[in-house]
């Protein structure tokens, strides 16, 4: 294809400054040629097609095809697709399931994705899923198409809410519950599961993130072709990485929204000087703990020349060179401020044969991930966290766990305030016969549950005082079956197993008029605990006879 554009026989378009030659795209077994709108160049393009058919034995399916014009009359284009027997069809196109040439800003161009989004969420009987179920299937509703229009377009403030909506309604449709209760806030739902929620991710955020992506790999391939086309069209930083050039121009370029991206995601790129030549001494944060023009903004002030790369200024071996050029003498404290400069920069380290690099500060790998820019922007929306986040997912228990966790089941004072008619016997717990139900009374309080905290912290060998709440509880780390991993872990499990058996027991009651003894739930608890504790990886290759019978010599012992 290059060499026949060479000869002029075909041309596809140039695009930017550069005039960086585009005539193909393509992916699979979709392609994309691009022509100037002359029936000479067509031609060629067809005879090129049926040579490389021929050669290949890939058949072209013409009718298959279309064409569209950019800037081209009808006529012309009706004539030109005569030469391929092939439709004239209308913007956008659709391309790897994108439109091309949409306008990302309008509703209408993300029908597809709330359309896919709320089929799939639609698509099952939700009422029979459990809140597990109903938590897997919103996290799978984010897949293929959605994530691939997240991944390029920036989403507007209303889809993205529509979305987050869709989800929102579909995770509290449980069975019986007729109208919806959201039974907490979707800012705490949404956040990531390392911050007390349950891990979907508020739609802006992820699309953020996604779109960060992009930044990442334009660090990474500059030989790609999509490479030399941006930086042709909207250039970048002298130092050639970043992208955060204005795009004042088309409203429609999907790199305008990506490049504003570049504030929230640079803060967590480093770099890593190897020859100094892709980095720029005085703007690029590379030494020290702030970039030298803030630091030494007195003598940026008066050097000559702006943008320099690091090797520029000061060579890359020892000893180094210091090509400063200022614009004038130097004052008495602007002496001694280069001289601070060059003392800081004593211990500087170059690679000359290695090429300067970025790291991803929030990874081990120094590689970018999604999940980790993602779980930074969403630590940034939600500052204030007071659950313990990590003892309530680093268990097996069941989901609903984090309901109870959360303070969030409905009992009777709260299914009174909700709806009124639905309460069995208000001001009444069916644990203890007494007293009114509310969180901290079934958990904490009731005489049945305390009865139950008792056992757990004997076996501990630790006295206990009930705390005022359940969040105090929570938040407490008792060091009940010591310090080492198994220890913890096992401690925390029991711990959620106490209030998932004490609801299991309280519904029972309720709903199924069938009661149990606190001895059996006491063994019941000891049970379910053993069990997902060995689930763990803690507990790998501990039979679950042996666990159940000793946990403090299970915790304790070194193997
Ligand atoms: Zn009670």
């Amino acid at each position: 294809m290059f060499r026949v554009e060479e000869t002029g026989l075909t041309e596809g378009f140039f695009a930017g400054r550069d005039r960086t030659r585009v005539s193909l795209l393509h992916f699979a077994d979709d392609t994309i040629f691009f022509s100037k709108a002359s029936l000479e160049h067509l031609q060629n393009l067809k005879i090129i097609l049926l040579v490389f058919g021929q050669v290949s034995g890939l058949k072209i399916n013409l009718e298959k095809s279309t064409i569209l014009g950019i800037n081209t009359g009808q006529e012309l284009l009706s004539c030109l697709a005569s030469v391929f027997y092939c439709r004239v069809s209308k913007w956008p196109l659709f391309y790897l399931g994108l439109p091309l040439g949409g306008n990302s800003k309008t509703i209408g161009f993300w029908d597809p994705v709330v359309e896919r989004i709320s089929r799939r969420l639609d698509g099952w009987k939700k009422t029979f899923l459990s809140l597990g179920g109903r938590i897997t299937l919103i996290q799978s509703s984010l897949t293929h198409i959605p994530s691939y229009f997240l991944s390029l377009f920036k989403v507007p403030a209303s889809i993205a809410s529509k979305i987050d909506k869709l989800q929102r309604d579909s995770l509290w449709s449980g069975a019986g519950e007729g109208k919806k209760d959201h039974l907490i806030k979707w800012d705490v739902v949404s956040r990531p599961k390392e911050l007390g929620g349950l891990g979907f991710g508020k739609t802006s955020l992820r699309n953020i993130a996604l779109l960060g992506k992009w930044l990442w790999r334009f660090l990474r391939e500059r030989s790609g072709l999509w490479h030399k086309v941006i930086t042709s069209i909207y250039r970048t930083h002298p130092n050639g990485w970043d992208a955060d050039i204005v795009v004042r121009w088309s409203h429609r370029c999907p790199w305008k929204a990506i490049a504003q991206v570049f504030r929230d995601f640079s803060p967590f790129v480093h770099l890593m000087v190897g020859n100094g030549e892709g980095i720029r001494f005085w703007e690029d944060h590379w030494w020290g703990n702030q970039t030298m023009c803030s630091h030494f903004a007195g003598l940026y002030r008066v050097i000559s020349v702006k943008n320099l790369t690091v090797s520029n200024v000061i060579g890359n071996s020892f000893p180094l060179s210091w090509n400063l050029n200022f614009r004038h003498n130097l004052t008495n404290s602007k002496i001694d401020l280069l001289q601070s400069l060059m003392s800081s920069l004593s211990s500087v380290f170059f690679s000359p044969s290695l090429e300067d690099s970025r790291g991803w500060s929030l990874s081990s790998s120094g590689l970018f991930s999604l999940k980790s820019f993602f779980l930074v922007l969403s630590k940034v929306s939600n500052p204030i966290l007071f659950l313990p986040a990590k003892f309530l997912w680093s268990s097996k228990a069941p989901s609903k766990v984090w309901l109870v966790a959360h303070g969030k089941v409905n009992t009777n004072d709260k299914l009174q305030l909700r709806r009124p008619y639905k309460s069995l016997c208000p001001q009444w717990c069916i644990l203890c016969k007494g007293n009114g139900e509310s969180i901290d009374h079934i958990f904490l309080h009731c005489p049945v549950t305390i009865g139950l905290w008792h056992k757990l912290f004997n076996l501990a060998r630790l006295a206990w005082v009930s705390p005022k709440n359940i969040e105090d509880m929570l938040v407490v780390v008792f060091k009940g079956l010591g310090n080492s991993l198994r220890g913890k872990t096992l401690w925390q499990i029991a711990c959620l197993t106490l209030l998932w058996m004490v609801w299991q027991e309280r519904n029972n009651r309720i709903f199924e008029d069938k009661e149990r003894t606190e001895e059996m739930l006491w063994d019941l608890i000891l049970f379910y605990s053993s069990l997902y504790a060995s689930c763990t990886t803690g507990f790998r290759g501990i039979p679950l006879s042996v666990l159940q019978l000793n946990w403090t010599a299970v915790c304790t012992s070194k193997v």
